[in-house]
């Protein structure tokens, strides 16, 4: 196989193990330059890149071109300048776009019938619903909030970094959005910034492409307040930790503030250098745990009270007692709750409550497949198993596929092209549309995320 041609299937192969922004972000503008003696040279477009295939996507692209080639031994990776049409139809620059502006708008669900959106503020990042009233405090996340307030109290002082960490789903972007939220509140000249980690460094890349690390660098160091989420991440480049670290050191110079989250604390990122994990220890480090039964309860009435909902106390025991992982799976079981109230039309009685809470729970994604998401969809939506494969286009049948399409993806992480065979044999660039429509709306409408759950406790009780 020659070697453009090479490349251009074995990118197809590792679009399959990511996300299109992913994909889009790492793989743009790579060509293998050379094939001689079982070493394949990939030309990347910067340092940055270069770390990233090797740290995290190695074993895929090797896998990938192995699997085409038996030739392939090695690979290393270049910095230079691609020869583009190696990938281009890849990479669909409108495509590009539509995926990488973040939404500004964030729905939730507020209250039985009214819908309220909150909107993310393009300044600062950051979204106006976690606040510190909305936060529930008990002894697993009190160390973590009562430094937050000092922070709050005293910005760039008392605890310069402030380090939290905590598992998954227990508030820690709740809790350092909700810092940035009150700062601004109280002195709304204040410029504060909050990103995920992930998203600095798709910033970084696309600077390096840009040629503006100037306007990037001034863009964070101009800042009052930096709220780094989920740091862990920082470790895969050198070029990145470097970037936050010249940053960093900085804002600490100038007194000002720096909070960060992780879901581990600095000595377990393993790939941390040195001199970031001392700086890190430097400041104030607090951890969040697991909320005790009591604490959950609280946070179920906290939370039924916000949406303006009601439940009997037996059936939020029952909740509290079954659910203890993390406050995110919480919501999820009462949320469940209240959709099958809604659903139902009835008051909900006990029984029916605790069906609910216990398919949440076993959230049997293993026994869930294709078939029965085909089923459970055509069943919600009325419509025949036969003409849902087929290659109808009639609106009452294309909206149906596509949400079908998706939660296949979502849920059972079937490739593209797979679920495209189990629609009647549809090209792997309709189900990437499908998916990517359903995606993209769900950031807008909250009324689909309902609908999407509904349609997920149809297929979960089958
Ligand atoms: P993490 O960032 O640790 O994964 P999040 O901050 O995203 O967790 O929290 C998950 C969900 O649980 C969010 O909807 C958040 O509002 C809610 N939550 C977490 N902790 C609390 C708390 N102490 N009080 C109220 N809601 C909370
Ligand atoms: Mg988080």
């Amino acid at each position: 196989m020659e070697k453009t041609e090479l490349w251009q299937t074995a990118l197809t192969k590792i679009e399959l193990n990511l996300s299109r922004p992913n994909f889009l972000t790492w793989f743009q503008g790579t060509a293998i330059t050379s094939m001689e003696n079982g070493v394949a040279v990939i030309s990347v477009p910067n340092v940055f890149v270069k770390e990233w295939l090797q740290n995290k996507y190695h074993k895929i692209i090797l896998h990938a071109l192995r699997e085409l080639s038996g030739e392939v031994k090695e690979i290393n990776y270049n910095i230079g300048k691609a020869d583009s049409s190696q990938t281009s139809t890849l990479f669909k620059e409108n495509f590009k776009k539509k995926y990488r502006t973040p939404s500004p708008t964030d729905s939730f669900e507020l209250g039985d019938q009214s819908i309220k959106e909150f909107s993310v503020n393009p300044d600062t990042n950051l979204n106006p619903r976690y606040t510190f009233g909305s936060f529930v405090v008990g002894s697993f996340n009190e160390l973590a909030h009562a430094a937050a307030q000092s922070v709050v109290n005293n910005l760039g002082i008392t605890y310069n970094p402030l380090f939290i960490y905590g598992g998954v789903g227990l508030g820690k972007t709740h809790l350092i959005q909700a810092i940035g939220n009150k700062v601004i509140e109280s002195n709304p000249n204040l410029k504060v910034r909050y990103l995920p980690s992930e998203r600095f460094m798709i910033e970084i890349v696309d600077a390096l492409k840009n040629q503006e690390m100037n306007t990037l660098k001034e863009k964070y160091r101009s800042v009052d307040l930096l709220i780094m989420d989920d740091i862990q991440f920082i470790g895969r480049t050198e070029k990145m930790q470097e970037e936050f670290f010249h940053t960093f050191n900085n804002l600490y110079e100038k007194n000002r503030q720096v909070v960060i989250s992780s879901d581990r604390p600095p000595q377990a990122i393993s790939t941390l250098e040195e001199r970031l994990r001392s700086r890190f220890e430097g400041g104030m480090i607090a951890d969040i745990g697991q909320p005790d039964y009591e604490t959950r309860l609280t946070i179920l009435k906290a939370k039924l009270e916000y949406k303006k909902a009601s439940i009997s106390e037996e059936i939020l025991r029952f909740i509290a007692e079954n659910v203890k992982t993390n406050v995110r799976e919480l919501e999820g079981a009462l949320n469940r709750v209240l959709i099958s109230a809604r659903l139902s039309r009835t008051p909900l009685d006990t029984e029916q409550a605790k069906k609910a809470v216990a398919n949440h729970l076993a959230a049997p994604k293993k026994f869930i497949s294709a078939k029965k998401i085909i089923k459970a969809v055509s069943e919600f939506y009325d419509i025949e198993e036969r003409d849902f494969l087929a290659h109808s286009r009639k609106r009452d049948l294309v909206r149906p596929r596509q949400i079908a399409m998706y939660i296949m993806r979502d849920e059972l992480k079937i490739s593209y092209p797979s679920i495209g065979e189990k629609f009647g044999g549809r090209d792997h660039t309709t189900v990437i549309h499908s998916c990517g429509k359903i995606a993209e709306e769900l950031k807008v409408n909250s009324e689909l995320e309902e609908e999407l759950r509904a349609v997920k406790e149809k297929i979960f009780s089958l």
